[in-house]
């Protein structure tokens, strides 16, 4: 059995393997609600997708069963245990600026390139010509093999969820969605808002005391920063109301802190007061140290104005615990392991309107030595002393398997025998479709050192990786389910 020449077996498919990939790539499958219907929950294009890909499976003797069109899988192998290799069928908007046809799927300079060539329909039909030549081999298997197709990936994951309310979870499994070698651990995920209502201010300022001879002479009117908890906001704006001869001294002191800080921004006087602008720098929100908090930055200049009490307590909050506060330090929930990294906290949308509600959205990523309603508690208290109320948007628990499991073992070795490299284990702040499986990882298929070109333009997946990820596919397929 050691004498299969798994680089040969995908040689001699590979006209058939790009062709088909090509096909499956000009399938238009984004989320389109328009088209949704019964057996076609996120549009036809989707579904259309899923039953190209179960088709090919099924021409291949696989065994297929569609769920009501929110995912599907095709099953071969025998045995009480389920080997799983999860993918998705469904891409994002392919957005502008491409060179070619997003859905041609031409391939030039011996790049296939299109929408999905990587993100995730590439590697899912490379996982299915990996179960093809297993198939085809006649290789003895212990275990039944499932692949299963998601087709919400990219929105909500009610794909899986639906899925699992009704099938099987598979004893261990991969999912072609991410990077190789492989990644075994992914940090916990949160959206979590601190709100604060007009009562729930008053009662604060009432306890502490606070009356309007402790008013300032400027009133916030407005503050806004970002447009998703995941990223670190790029624009924040606020609008001031003040006397014009105030808004002349801003204005200079702005242009002064701006220059200080390399950063850009406006500051325009309005029939009220002042408008401010400050422009920061976006990244991920998983990594927020990396960018600059537009957010954070303008409320840290508007603590040097006069401003109102409720403003006030505003911005000071801000700079205390949200600038320049990566890892929840002042907020008391400062944790790091080893394994996985430090607890990051990104501020990413800022909400003040005079008068209303004010919140913030919070993307806190934890690691797993940690357990949320360890820290959880600490947030809520420092929101709370602040009149704010927590409320959990969503939270993911961190995922991990454990790296002597025979799954992260298994694929290490056959990614090393097929590549001859070490396989390194890699540990994330970010969320992989890996977790939707109980015992899951991600496994490839990008290389290291290759372009990660998912959700951008012009998306590739290089010929020469999707046969060399073929054949890494049908080795780790066949390890894992053959005893
Ligand atoms: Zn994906």
């Amino acid at each position: 059995m050691s004498t299969i020449n798994w680089e040969q077996e995908v040689e001699k498919r590979k006209e058939e393997l790009i062709a088909t990939t090509q096909r499956f790539l000009q399938i238009d499958s984004v989320l389109d609600p328009d088209t949704a219907g019964e057996g076609a929950p996120f549009g036809e294009g989707v579904q259309a997708a899923l039953q190209f890909a179960l088709q090919t499976c099924e021409e291949a003797g696989m065994t297929i069963k569609n769920i009501n069109g929110y995912a599907g899988h095709a099953e071969f192998g025998q045995g009480d245990e389920c080997i799983g290799v999860l993918s998705h069928v469904d891409v994002v908007p392919p957005g502008d600026g491409w060179t070619i046809p997003p859905f041609a799927a031409d391939i030039i300079e011996g790049k296939i390139i299109a929408r999905g060539a990587l993100d995730d329909k590439g590697p899912a039909m490379a996982a299915i010509f990996a179960a093809k030549i297993i198939k085809e081999l006649g290789l003895p298997l212990q275990k039944r093999v499932r692949l299963i197709f998601g087709t919400d990936e990219e929105s909500g994951w009610e794909c899986v969820k639906r899925y699992f309310e009704t099938e099987e979870m598979p004893t261990m499994g991969f999912t072609p969605d991410a990077d190789f070698p492989l990644i075994y651990a992914e940090k916990g995920l949160t959206h979590l808002v601190l709100r604060q209502t007009s009562e729930s201010f008053d009662q604060l300022t009432h306890k502490n005391r606070l009356d309007a001879s402790q008013e300032g002479a400027t009133q916030l009117l407005s503050f806004h920063a970002g447009m998703r908890v995941n990223m670190v906001p790029e624009i924040a704006e606020a609008e001031l109301a003040c006397h014009p001869e105030q808004a002349a001294a801003w204005t200079e002191a702005y242009q002064i802190y701006l220059e200080k800080g390399q950063r850009r921004g406006h500051i325009t006087q309005t029939d009220k007061g002042v408008a401010f602008s400050l422009q920061g720098v976006s990244v991920h929100g998983m990594d927020p140290g990396k960018g600059v908090n537009a957010g954070a930055y303008l409320a840290k200049f508007l603590q040097n104005c006069d401003l109102d009490v409720r403003g006030r307590a505003f911005v000071d909050f801000i700079a205390t615990y949200l600038f320049e506060q990566h890892d929840g330090a002042t907020m008391g929930i400062k944790v790091e392991d080893q394994e996985m990294g430090p607890l990051t906290m990104n501020p990413g949308i800022f909400h003040y309107v005079a008068g209303e509600e004010v919140r913030f959205d919070l993307n806190i990523r934890y690691p797993h030595s940690i357990l949320f309603e360890q820290w959880k508690p600490k947030l809520e208290q420092v929101a709370s002393e602040h009149g704010y109320f927590l409320e959990i948007i969503t939270h993911k628990k961190p995922h991990r398997v454990d790296p002597t499991h025979p799954l992260v073992t298994t694929l290490q070795r056959v990614y090393t025998e097929r590549t001859g490299e070490k396989a390194e284990l890699l540990a994330i702040g970010g969320g992989t479709y890996g977790r939707a499986l109980d015992v899951g990882v991600a496994f490839g298929p990008l290389f290291p050192g290759r372009q990660d070109t998912a959700h951008q333009r012009d998306e590739y997946l290089l010929v020469e990786d999707l046969l060399k990820a073929t054949a890494i596919y049908a080795q780790a397929i066949f390890e894992l389910a053959k005893e």
